[in-house]
């Protein structure tokens, strides 16, 4: 298949790209610039890979020229801003996120008429309800929206995030309801990814959103803040499973949401994974008696992956394999 990869250079597209070409589809990702490029192109040297230039999927028509690819088949739209250091959450969170959905999906109508399939990478965020907490008892499925509106979007970057995400999902579902375009769209929703960062490893300080509370846990910095970091999330998945789901989806899953998780997750068993596989890293990794990372006492939500299972139609990779392979990818001194 020929598919079109946006946000080549992301810590999830990266593990996506290196399946496609695994698997001998031929692709084109976009990238920011010519020097994202040629990073990316030297880990696959004789690939059928080629690159578009999209410096800011925010600006109007980003999309118009990149997606123009002979007999381009599919797309996979994994680019959008995941951090939390902005200071307008307008310019940098929602509008790349909510502007780049919709101009992907309008460029294509426009100038890739031969491309039947669209998979966006989406979130748990936008299914879940942040206000209602923990809600022990409740079970999240692809059934749920994060009902967040557009006030509360920009109360703060963590809402930015979510709304950037759920503002994006429902924008691509209400496109192809409105413009009814030749494609289907399939949307994926994990929540925290974790698991190896693939070649080229960033500096630790620009590692991705996701990974950083393992890097922080493994690398002294949870240490010397005195616990280990609170976990907020309490699911995840590895990023192999979620690239996979990716590809699968190209095939599969026409018009429906996947929430792509493996289960439960806390900081506290990151830390005992780290602790138990990497001797070395013991004077950078909390002790055992060290305060916080638990699961909360009344419980939490449940969660139904079924759908993602069937699609997967494999294991789920363990929390012990992913956080070990990401220890080990990060090259950190001692691990
Ligand atoms: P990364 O930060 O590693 O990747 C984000 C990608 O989007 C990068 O390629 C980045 O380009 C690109 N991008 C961001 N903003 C712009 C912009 N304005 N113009 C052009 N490109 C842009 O994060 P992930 O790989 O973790 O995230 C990929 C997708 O997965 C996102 O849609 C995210 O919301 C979603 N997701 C991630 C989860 C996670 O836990 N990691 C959980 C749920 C969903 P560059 O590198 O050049 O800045």
């Amino acid at each position: 298949t020929k598919v079109l990869l946006t946000g080549g250079t992301g810590f999830i597209a990266r593990h996506i790209l290196a399946i496609l070409l695994e698997q001998g589809h031929k692709v084109t990702t976009t990238v920011r610039s010519q020097e994202k490029a040629e990073t990316i192109k030297k880990y696959h040297p004789d690939a059928k890979l080629d690159f578009k230039i999209v410096e800011d999927i925010a600006a109007e028509g980003a999309f118009n020229e990149a997606v123009k690819v002979e007999g381009l088949e599919a797309v996979i739209h994994t680019a959008s801003p995941f951090h939390f250091n902005v200071t307008d959450t307008q310019k940098d969170l929602l509008d790349p996120a909510v502007n780049g959905t919709n101009g992907v999906l309008a460029a294509i109508k426009k100038n890739a008429p031969s491309v039947k399939k669209v998979v966006i990478t989406s979130s748990f965020a936008a299914i879940v309800d942040g206000p209602k907490g923990n809600r022990p008892g409740y079970t999240y499925s692809e059934k749920d929206w994060n009902p967040i509106t557009a006030e509360e979007a920009t109360q703060n970057p963590s809402d930015g995030y979510r709304a950037s995400k759920t503002f994006a999902e429902k924008a691509a579902w209400d496109f192809v309801e409105k413009e009814k375009p030749n494609f289907t769209l399939t949307t994926i929703n994990p929540p925290l990814v974790l698991g190896p960062i693939l070649p080229p490893v960033p500096a630790a300080s620009s590692l991705n959103t996701s990974n950083q509370r393992v890097l922080a846990i493994a690398s002294g910095a949870a240490k010397s803040s005195g616990s280990i970091p609170e976990t907020g999330t309490f699911l995840w998945i590895d990023v192999r499973d979620l690239a996979l789901a990716h590809v699968k989806a190209l095939a599969d899953g026409d018009g429906k949401r996947f929430f792509a998780t493996a289960g439960y997750f806390s900081n506290r068993e990151i830390r005992d994974i780290i602790a138990k596989k990497f001797p070395g890293l013991k004077d950078k990794v909390p002790g055992e008696d060290a305060k916080g990372g638990e699961y909360p006492k009344e419980g939490v939500y449940k969660f139904d992956n079924e759908r993602t299972r069937a699609l997967l139609d494999k294991e789920f990779i363990s929390l012990e394999k992913s956080v070990t392979d990401l220890v080990r990818s990060l090259g950190i001194e001692g691990a």
